[in-house]
């Protein structure tokens, strides 16, 4: 399939058209941002990680049942992807408290939650990503009930089969971010599933191999994101 004009440049990937109107192509970035872009870094050969490991992983969730935007990888940082319309809201699922959930509740990093939680944040940068509810979302027309149902029925399953995978590669899954997207009227797994969009602790040593390391200049970003490709691909 052919690349053609760009479309959309964001934080972390490009969007390119293709000759196919249901395709575009994403390609993955090394830069690096956090605390909702106030901090702009690079992580050399980030996209090139996150490419291969989103990769695997939209291919482990389409054979377990989970319908994705997953096409086909076409170079070291391209993906061919179903060209979607996104449901402006990241998706998140906690099974451990983390990041913002401390801050708001003032939470101890690493407490077991007895359940998993999910939120809904409306995906606006000028906003900084503000939390809602699901009101929100039929309040506002984001998503129709049915859409919402969806969503919540498939992001309960892929955290299920994640904790899974991550665990047979001794890693603890404690929270991730997805997002969602309409394609031919049905709702469909869309964007990326990386070191960027989940928290991923070594099992045993509590060792952080996710963005975190980038957010809080632990050190030795891309030897993580290196470590959990290889892990991920073994
Ligand atoms: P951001 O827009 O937050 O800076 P990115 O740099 O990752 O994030 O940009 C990728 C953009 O592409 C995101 O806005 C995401 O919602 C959107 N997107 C992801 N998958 C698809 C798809 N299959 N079709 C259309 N848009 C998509
Ligand atoms: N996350 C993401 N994009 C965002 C916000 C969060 O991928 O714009 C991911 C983040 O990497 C983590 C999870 O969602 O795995 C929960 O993030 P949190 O709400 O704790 O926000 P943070 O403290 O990371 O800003």
């Amino acid at each position: 399939m052919e690349k053609k004009n760009q479309i959309y440049e964001g934080k972390a990937k490009i969007l390119f058209e293709t000759d196919s109107s249901d395709h575009l192509i994403q390609y993955f970035k090394d830069d690096a941002t956090a605390f909702n872009a106030q901090k702009k870094g690079t992580i050399n050969q980030k996209g090139v990680f996150n490419n291969k490991i989103s990769t695997r992983i939209f291919e482990y969730l389409q054979a377990e049942g989970i319908p994705t935007h997953y096409e086909k990888t076409l170079s070291d940082r391209e993906m061919l992807v179903k060209k979607v319309e996104i449901v402006p809201i990241e998706v998140i699922i906690r099974n451990v408290a983390a990041g913002s959930l401390c801050r708001l509740l003032n939470l101890e990093e690493g407490m077991k939650l007895k359940v998993p939680i999910l939120d809904f944040c409306y995906k606006k940068d000028s906003l900084n990503d503000p939390l809602i509810s699901e009101y929100h979302i039929r309040a506002l027309g984001w998503a129709t009930d049915e859409e919402v149902e969806e969503i919540k029925k498939y992001v309960f399953k892929i955290n299920d089969l994640m904790k899974k995978f991550f665990l047979d590669i001794n890693l603890d899954l404690i929270d991730f971010k997805v997002e969602f997207g309409r394609f031919k009227g049905k709702i469909i797994l869309a964007d990326e599933i990386s070191p960027d969009t989940c928290r991923l602790w070594e099992v045993g040593t509590g060792k952080k191999m996710d963005k975190d390391r980038f957010r809080k200049d632990l050190g030795n970003v891309e030897e993580a994101y290196q470590e959990v490709l290889n892990r991920v691909v073994k």
